[in-house]
């Protein structure tokens, strides 16, 4: 493999890249039967006639699934169309039924968008809802069906809901395409409809991947990557995989059209199948089932109950803010930006909270933090009463829940307070000499200047310090000075 820092590709190719997502549904029970819809060690226990594909079953159609995908669909700004089931017709161990149970040329979603955090936009071709497939393991050999001893299958996943995401061929960078899954990542989170885990496989990605000649729109042989379990490998393959096509062109030869593998470890892909067409699935309406209609009614409930999703919610503390964009991201996809706009709601500096939290709150549990302690902290740390360091130190334990989460309890634990009174006569020394004039008429004018004077040093110092300043600590410090 080359070099990590090179560029994926010379001058002159272009990356084009569409991304299939399949997202499975965190509904309690599969699509078409009332088998539980839960991960379990323990094979072929969440199984049913219907999941198994026995004659004679008949699905019944999850109506909560159908919502989840209606709710996924407005996200991504589709529309939200009448639909109907249709089967897709192939041969494989692990869909007893020999067809799997999707949507075809009348999907729930066409026609959306999603916006990625930099702004740039990839068009969403269709969210349509699918049942997902049985898992089958080769063992013996490489764990690959050519090699093996035998096979097992296990119908635990078999019915699963799932909603496929398909983009247009849009993306132009390896950056472009691992942002695109995250940010999905970031609404299906948003949105409860799926715990999108990728190394679990609640959310799998597909990559179609060709490359063209720059200035051309074209667009040429693409191939399908399959197998791809984090953001990391979804880089790795895109550009293993562009590089693969640029070489084949520029030695006179061309890419097929085929599906192939991932393989991570390795850090290649290798041929899979030669992909089908769609008609080589003879799609046909699924007689078991009735089309979808969802009235507008409907689509109007769910569009009400939208939660603010990541992109607005980075907005609205960009807005307030002038962090760089990499900081919202962070903060919005910890889910921590409630709590950042609480503590700037009660008076705390925006930037100083973000960065704080961007820094040091990447921890899994900070619930014993919140919008008021959290902005004493900033405060504390805005008049010098902690330095950065200790502000750190400070906010790992409000995290760790000691000493109630209270920062100023913790401060003083870890004899920290003892910084109080040196930064405030920083602060004074500072005042004294931006103005001059004033500390001149504290100093020698009468006793009317002098009350004068201390009520402006008292109001600048509450000033900069919004207010946290002890005021006896400062007629102390400026009575000191002046002698
Ligand atoms: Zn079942
Ligand atoms: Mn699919």
């Amino acid at each position: 493999m080359s070099d990590l820092h090179e560029p994926a590709l010379s001058d002159e190719w272009e990356l084009v890249v569409g991304l299939e997502v399949h997202v499975e549904l965190a509904t309690q029970t599969k699509l078409f039967c009332g088998c539980a819809n839960e991960f379990s060690t323990e094979p072929n226990t969440n199984v049913c006639p219907t999941c198994l594909g026995l004659p004679g079953s008949l699905p019944v159609m999850n109506e909560t699934a159908v919502e989840f995908a209606m709710r996924l669909g407005r996200a991504l700004g589709c529309d939200v169309h009448p639909s109907v089931m249709a089967r897709k017709n192939y041969f494989y161990p692990d869909m007893a039924k020999d067809f799997q149970t999707t949507q075809y040329d009348q999907p729930t979603n066409r026609d959306g968008e999603l916006a990625l955090a930099d702004g740039t936009v990839v068009g969403i071709e269709r969210a349509h809802i699918e049942e997902d497939a049985g898992k089958t393991t080769h063992v013996g050999g490489g764990g690959r069906i050519n090699d093996a001893t035998y096979s097992l299958v296990d119908y635990n996943r078999a019915g699963v809901p799932l909603v496929e995401i398909v983009s247009h061929p849009d993306i132009r960078t390896v950056e472009h395409a691992k942002a695109y899954v995250s940010e999905l990542r970031n609404i299906l989170l948003a949105i409860a409809v799926s715990d999108a885990k990728m190394e679990e496989g609640s959310m799998r990605v597909d990559a179609n991947v060709s490359v063209r000649p720059v200035g051309s729109d074209e667009l040429r042989t693409r191939c399908e990557l399959k197998n791809i379990n984090s953001i990391r490998s979804l880089g790795r393959a895109i550009e293993y995989e562009a590089r693969r096509h640029v070489d084949l062109y520029e030695s006179g030869e061309a890419p097929r059209q085929e599906t192939r593998h991932w393989d991570e470890d390795g850090g290649r892909s290798t041929a899979g199948r030669s992909k089908e067409d769609a008609d080589d699935y003879r799609y046909f309406q699924e007689p078991d089932l009735v089309p979808l209609a969802p009235t507008a009614e409907q689509v109007a409930e769910i569009d009400a109950a939208m939660p603010v999703l990541p992109a607005a919610r980075r907005a609205r503390l960009g807005a307030l803010s002038s962090v760089a964009d990499d900081v919202l991201v962070t903060v919005v996809e910890r889910g921590q930006d409630m709590l950042a706009l609480g503590a700037i709601e009660v008076g705390a500096d925006p930037d100083k909270v973000l960065t704080r939290i961007q820094n040091d709150l990447a921890v899994d549990e900070w619930s014993s933090v919140n919008a008021e302690t959290l902005a004493v902290l900033i405060q504390m740390e805005s008049v010098g009463e902690l330095s950065a360091t200790q502000a750190k130190q400070v906010l790992a334990d409000m995290a760790a829940g000691l000493h109630g989460g209270d920062p100023r309890a913790i401060a003083a634990f870890h004899g920290f307070e003892a910084m109080e009174s040196d930064a405030l006569e920083v602060l004074v020394d500072q005042l004294i000499s931006d103005h001059p004039d004033e500390w001149t008429r504290f100093t020698g004018g009468d006793d009317s200047d002098r009350k004068k004077m201390q009520g402006f040093f008292t109001g600048q110092i509450m000033k900069a310090t919004k207010g946290q300043a002890d005021g006896r600590a400062v007629a102390e410090l400026l009575g000191r000075k002046s002698k």
